[in-house]
């Protein structure tokens, strides 16, 4: 007989049951969710660590098959932003280890998401003599250089960064873009810097008729050339740069285009966060009546906004990876996104989407001018990027990959788990990172 092996995910902020689309929800409650599943199907017992943050939720919640989410009190029982967290994860380690204690349940590995539970894990790692592993979803450092005085992350979140990267014993990068940075500017050793990229449901998410998707979601079967954003509504994902290119598109260019923008918190008024910054600016900029603000919608809607649109769009100021890209290529739509971090990677210029540099918004509009004139281009860009998904970013895949590196990790090989090909591959400066 197997024994079933346990894992712990660790991941204070973001757990699977927290509502996806509000400031601090997103990509990683998504991979946190399909990655565990998955490792749940594969005959893993996944528990998901995460604080309590609404008195309403018991401790223990059974998910999925094989997966529990295990709620700790770490800090106020409420939703509190996670730059807000920091001084909780010593509250939060000792609940963790005190369920573990109380049930009695025991594990085999470790694995840590973002830096506050990278920090968590460095120290349960050394209590409990397990093998641990780490990913970021991103890192202190691009944070800064890209935010500058706007980071609000603490300040010893670097530090601590550095601390997780020597201590843990392998970390897993998304995408060359990550590898980089962990080795190039946090000395992390290429040997346990793993590449596993992350991926998208293609159940979930799945082409459908354009004509039916605008039915099921409320808009006239019309002519008019449709661009969708989705995701998060941060100044850092540069929706303003679309409303930029929308009104080229719309004045100068006399292109007629709708935009569709799913995400975020729609109230109608103004001073209310990003969206209230984008409605302002999309009335300055006389596109208003082009523009529909949906507000934030569950995962299991999201394929019908973007199979709705000819074309989506993503072109934040720096992205780490990024999962909307893949949503949209699983839906079968073609993508221009910005030459940064995770996207070139995801997405092939001229293949499967197209490749714009970032703060451009006439770069945008010629690119989604020349894609929107040729809708069979943009066709056959979206046939190939389903096919592209189907073939590379499946979450099956990933946590195929996943527990091929747990295993070598609980058979003693806590070295040189990357191939050789991509320890070398850090060396090189991809052209896409910039100096
Ligand atoms: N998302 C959602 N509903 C929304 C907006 C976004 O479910 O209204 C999901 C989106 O589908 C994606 C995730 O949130 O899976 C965002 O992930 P991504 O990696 O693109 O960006 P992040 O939020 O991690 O910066």
């Amino acid at each position: 007989m197997t024994i079933q092996k346990r894992i712990a995910m660790v991941s204070e902020h973001a757990g699977p049951i927290a509502l996806l689309g509000g400031v601090d929800a997103g990509g990683q409650n998504v991979h946190l969710d399909e990655l565990s599943r998955n490792l749940g199907s594969l005959g893993y017992a996944v528990d998901i660590f995460t604080r309590r943050d609404d008195p309403k939720l018991p401790e223990v919640v059974d998910w999925a098959p094989g997966v529990r989410v295990i709620h700790v009190n770490a800090g106020p029982v409420q939703t509190i932003p996670k730059d807000d967290i920091w001084p909780h994860m010593a509250e939060f380690t000792g609940g963790m280890l005190t369920f573990m204690l109380r049930s009695g349940a025991r594990y085999d590995l470790l694995h840590g998401h973002f830096w506050m539970s990278g920090w968590a894990v460095a120290r349960l790692r050394q209590r409990l003599q397990l093998p641990a592993v780490q990913i970021f979803h991103a890192t202190g450092i691009t944070k800064r250089h890209h935010q500058g005085a706007a980071d609000t992350s603490p300040p010893e979140r670097i530090a601590v960064e550095r601390r997780i990267v020597n201590e843990v014993d392998c970390m897993i990068a998304q995408c060359p873009a990550e590898q980089h940075e962990l080795v190039i500017d946090y000395g992390a050793d290429p040997g346990r810097v793993m590449i596993i990229p992350s991926a998208v449901n293609t159940r979930r998410f799945r082409p459908i008729d354009r004509a039916a998707a605008r039915r099921a979601i409320g808009l006239p079967l019309d002519d008019i050339p449709t661009i969708v954003y989705v995701g998060r509504m941060l100044p850092r994902k540069d929706v303003r740069n679309l409303l930029y290119a929308a009104a080229e598109l719309i004045h100068a260019r006399a292109m007629p285009v709708r935009l569709l923008l799913v995400g975020g918190h729609v109230s109608g008024d103004p001073n209310a966060g990003e969206v209230g910054v984008l409605q302002a600016l999309a009335a300055e900029l006389r596109i208003s009546e082009h523009t529909i603000f949906f507000g934030q919608r569950q995962p299991d809607q999201l394929y019908r906004y973007y199979c709705a649109a000819d074309v989506a769009v993503s072109t934040p100021w720096y992205e780490s990876y990024g999962l909307t890209p893949l949503e949209a290529m699983a839906c079968g739509r073609p993508i221009i996104v910005s030459a940064v971090g995770g996207l070139t990677f995801t997405v092939q210029h001229g293949q499967t989407g197209l490749h714009v540099p970032p703060q451009a918004p006439q770069h945008l509009a010629a690119a989604l001018h020349d894609l929107l004139s040729r809708p069979d281009r943009g066709a056959e860009m979206g046939r190939k990027a389903r096919r592209r998904v189907e073939r590379e970013f499946t979450w099956a895949t990933t946590a195929h990959r996943t527990a091929a590196l747990y295993e070598s990790l609980l058979n003693g090989q806590t070295q040189a788990v990357a191939t050789a090909e991509q320890a070398r591959s850090v060396g090189e400066r991809a052209p896409w990172m910039g100096d």
